[in-house]
């Protein structure tokens, strides 16, 4: 009789812990997902290859810049 106690409360034992472990990686999932959504393409500058957001870069003929200045010294406007 003893030893079906020990059995049972191993068995619960395991089942919280496995529950416990399911939520757990439930909720390291969730905000890794939000991230990856948040996150901002990145675009290179085409004149001195500085990364920018991308809506930050100023998107010229030949590609996106990071300034006016650098869209205009590559392109000529
Ligand atoms: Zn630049």
């Amino acid at each position: 009789m003893k030893l079906l106690v020990v059995l049972l409360a191993l068995l619960a034992g395991v089942w919280l812990w496995q529950r416990g472990r399911r939520l757990k990686d439930h909720r390291d999932a969730a905000p890794r997902a939000n991230h990856k959504a948040r996150a901002l393409p990145m675009v290179s500058c085409a004149r001195c290859g500085v990364h920018v957001p991308g809506h930050e870069a100023v998107v010229g003929r030949h590609g996106s810049y990071c300034t006016l200045t650098h869209r205009r010294e590559s392109e000529g406007e």
